[in-house]
């Protein structure tokens, strides 16, 4: 029961990759008790033929610690955990995740008592569909992140979880080259019901594919909120511009949130032969396009604004859209914010309260705000095209072509990018209708 936070986290993840399911695994589980409680130590190994695992793992009274080295070449997946419970049934645990088909190296060095634990892990992901998450979970809160790629791409995560009277995640991972969890992210999940969510594409041969993380802390005395994710999936299915191709996220704004967009002004931007006008001028119109959708409900300022001092990825509740080198194949991704602590029901579902989200869009490669020079061949893209995309991850949509029956519905603007679109499709506005509507 106290997993199911993390695990609506994980499964929000888990739709960037199919579950892997190599050959051969090994289980292994160990445990000791003292006077003043139990220490358990256990692990699953997945691991194609030519991988490799070396666990050492020792056992005193009450205490326990762990090396662990795993590494493999196909399809593999190394699942390691350590848990503890005192004398008056009080329990935490640590768990690490790891999949790819393609290589997998994972480290992790953990130690416990019944009282805490620290659990330390260094864990590298490329090839196709890597997915890592890690939890803390413990009296006073559960904290967990996940992150994955669908495609063939890279993950790096050094985030080590911690667990005592509380729970605590430190560290950073990135993934496509893309910083999606640090310092900052961990301090603002520290405490608090709380969430951030990061959604990026990135190019992998002529396709676009998916990356991203999420990260949640709950706190465990007073109300968990349950999470909301999940995918309408009714209606019957047309293979173009179908009115029910849409994903809600699981996260909206408060009613007219009349959402402040800004621009960072910077030597990124106008390297792209960019003017902070033009950026404005595509981003007030992709605003536009979402707020003409939705009767009664201002959903974004008219006023977008630029500026030389506002800044994306960083949680301060300015919306910024901001041009940045990322040294890897994304070509942009937004990043939000929101509280569990106050869900909102419209129409009968729930949704996470918004709180702040950016938009990072990558110098790597070109862009334009005049659509006839777009084009994904010589990989020049439409800002106001992908803004409007990006955007709808803001007010609370999720990719669509995740969903396999809605994948070649190109109509829809959260599809996929094939050429410039500054439309909505209609599963869109039935989509944004549903979350914001009336
Ligand atoms: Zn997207």
């Amino acid at each position: 029961m106290k997993f199911e936070t993390s695990l609506a986290l994980l499964a929000d993840v888990l739709l960037l990759s199919s579950l892997l399911t190599p050959a051969c695994g090994i289980t292994s589980s160990f445990g000791t008790e003292s006077s003043t409680g139990a220490v358990c130590v256990a692990g699953k190994y997945d691991l194609d033929r030519s991988g490799s695992l070396t666990d050492r793992t020792s056992l005193g009274q009450g205490i326990a610690s762990r090396n662990l080295q795993a590494g493999g070449g196909g399809r593999s997946s190394v699942t390691d955990s350590i848990s503890g419970r005192d004398g008056s049934g009080q329990g935490f645990s640590l768990t690490k995740t790891a999949s790819v088909d393609g290589s997998l190296q994972t480290s992790s060095s953990a130690a416990a008592t019944p009282e805490g634990g620290v659990l330390s892990q260094n864990t590298d992901l490329s090839g196709d569909g890597g997915l890592f998450a890690i939890q803390s979970v413990s009296s006073g809160n559960i904290v967990a992140a996940a992150a994955g790629y669908s495609g063939d791409g890279e993950l790096a995560s050094s985030i080590s979880a911690a667990a005592a009277d509380r729970s605590a995640l430190s560290g950073g991972a990135q993934v496509m080259g893309v910083d999606c969890f640090d310092q900052q992210a961990a301090d603002f999940l520290s405490s608090g019901d709380l969430g951030m969510t990061v959604s990026g594409l990135y190019q992998s041969g002529d396709e676009l594919q998916r990356f991203g993380l999420s990260a949640r802390n709950a706190e465990r005395s007073g109300r968990v909120s349950e999470a909301t994710y999940g995918r309408i999936t009714t209606g019957t299915y047309g293979y173009y511009n179908e009115p029910s191709a849409f994903v809600i996220q699981g996260y909206r704004w408060t009613d007219n949130p009349s959402l402040k967009l800004w621009v960072r002004q910077d030597s990124a931007l106008t390297g792209e032969g960019l003017t902070a006008a033009a950026a404005v001028g595509s981003l007030s119109a992709a605003a536009e396009t979402w707020d003409g959708a939705v009767a009664g409900q201002s959903l974004f300022n008219d006023v977008v604004s630029a500026s030389t001092s506002v800044n994306a990825d960083r949680y301060d509740r300015n919306n910024v859209h901001a041009w940045k080198y990322v040294a890897s194949s994304a070509l942009g991704y937004s990043r939000t914010w929101y509280t569990t602590a106050s869900p909102m029901t419209v129409a009968g579902r729930r949704y996470n309260r918004a709180l702040e989200s950016d938009v990072v869009y990558n110098t790597r490669w070109g862009w334009t705000t005049d659509k006839s020079r777009a084009s994904v061949s010589r990989k020049i893209y439409d800002v106001q095209t992908v803004a409007t995309h990006e955007l709808g991850h803001t007010l609370g949509l999720g990719d669509t072509y995740l969903n396999s029956i809605y994948k070649w519905d190109l109509s829809q603007i959260m599809g996929f990018y094939d050429a410039p679109q500054r439309e909505l499709g209609v599963g869109d506005k039935t989509g944004i209708r549903t979350i914001y509507g009336n």
